[in-house]
């Protein structure tokens, strides 16, 4: 999302894909999925958006809108500096999933903590209220952003 970094791109605003749905991020989006082990199976790094952004009040990913020139992987890593100050020293990026929707794609890059990663020591940049691990036996306790529930059976098996 385009409001809380210094700089604006050209590939900020709003795009249609070919399904119909309206996107941010003209070039496309990315978001990092961190996974670790838990006690009862896989945990996932969600973030709660603030009310204010788009599907707020929704748990997802940090993500955003690709910059031009920018790839997924990039731009996911500029998204988790700028969202919850995690650098490329923080994470190991494994593969990558993309949701391709004819003229606009959302990739979601996986990755696990190189370091233990205590939600409480995260700087939160003001588009989340909270962070934190959720189990995914926990997952249908919180409301799921759309984007991430639609991509849930895709991503599951990656983990
Ligand atoms: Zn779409």
């Amino acid at each position: 999302m385009g409001f809380t970094g210094a700089v604006f791109s050209p590939t900020d605003g709003w795009t249609t894909c070919d399904l119909g749905h309206r996107h941010w991020g003209r070039a496309g989006a990315a978001g990092l999925l961190l996974h670790r082990a838990g006690e009862d199976g896989p945990e996932l790094l969600l973030q709660h958006r603030a009310e204010w952004s788009h599907h707020g009040g929704t748990w997802g990913t940090p993500g955003g809108a690709l910059h031009l020139d920018e790839g997924p992987s990039e731009g996911a890593l500029r998204e988790v500096r700028e969202e919850l100050g995690l650098t490329a020293d923080d994470v190991v990026l494994g593969e990558c999933s993309v949701d391709d929707h004819g003229g606009w794609a959302y990739t979601t890059v996986l990755a696990t903590p190189a370091r233990p990663i205590d939600p409480a020591g995260l700087r939160l940049d003001g588009e989340s209220t909270a962070v934190g691990w959720i189990p995914l036996t926990g997952l249908d306790r919180v409301p799921l952003h759309p984007g991430l529930a639609a991509s849930l059976p895709r991503l599951l098996p990656l983990l």
